[in-house]
């Protein structure tokens, strides 16, 4: 049994208070005072996002180590991997910068990717551990730090801005990469954190019972 306070959803736009009822699926619910979506159920999403986390994870790999740009200066030819680019932003001494490429555009998708699929392995084994909803916390904060699309928009600019002094050509971890980047925007669409939340509450009261 629900308690009364996990019984209710505020609305987004005025702030009421709405009981939570059982919605069907497939079917959206209005706020009663203003008429804001509270809630649109979405279909299939432990599976969907599932697939979408493991392609995710497949692509990340190729996507940090693989060559993303390269660049022909003067004769001079060099390969850029997102790994690479963190090395030499360090070794150039920008040691903040560095880590916050690293943190953003590497460590940040490998641990969001790894905590969700570890939380959804489990709703679909049925398997309840204390650690799971603070697992799927961990996801909704590392989701903020996660800025590939920022990187890759940087990077855009310096080749737009290089162009005219080097021959670049594009490598197969730029692909990944956007490929990467993709997969992280479908998962925002595919995952529905109320069901994954009922999913965890479901198994911990059928662990306690
Ligand atoms: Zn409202």
């Amino acid at each position: 049994m629900k308690n009364n306070l996990s019984a209710l959803t505020a609305c987004h736009a005025c702030d009421l208070l709405v009981a939570e009822e059982d919605i069907p699926l497939n079917s959206k619910a209005h706020c009663p005072r203003c008429g804001f979506p509270l809630y649109e159920p979405k279909v299939n999403t432990v599976n969907n996002t599932l697939a979408l986390v493991i392609t995710g994870l497949l692509l990340l790999w190729p996507a940090i180590t693989m060559p993303i740009l390269e660049m022909s200066i003067l004769g001079d030819t060099s390969f850029n991997t997102l790994l690479s680019a963190v090395v030499k932003i360090f070794q150039a001494g920008y040691y903040w910068v560095a880590f916050v490429v690293f943190f953003t555009s590497i460590f940040a998708p490998l641990a969001k990717f790894s905590v969700l699929c570890t939380v959804l392995l489990h709703i679909k084994a049925k398997r309840y551990t204390p650690v799971l909803p603070v697992l799927f916390r961990y996801y909704v904060k590392l989701d903020a730090w996660e800025m590939l699309d920022v990187y890759l928009i940087s990077m855009m600019v310096a080749v737009i801005k290089l162009f005219d002094i080097a021959a670049i050509h594009t490598g197969l971890g730029l692909f990944c990469l956007l490929g990467l980047l993709a997969t992280s925007i479908l998962v925002t669409i595919t995952l529905d954190k109320k069901q994954i939340w009922d999913h965890i509450e479901d198994l911990c009261r059928k662990q306690s019972s």
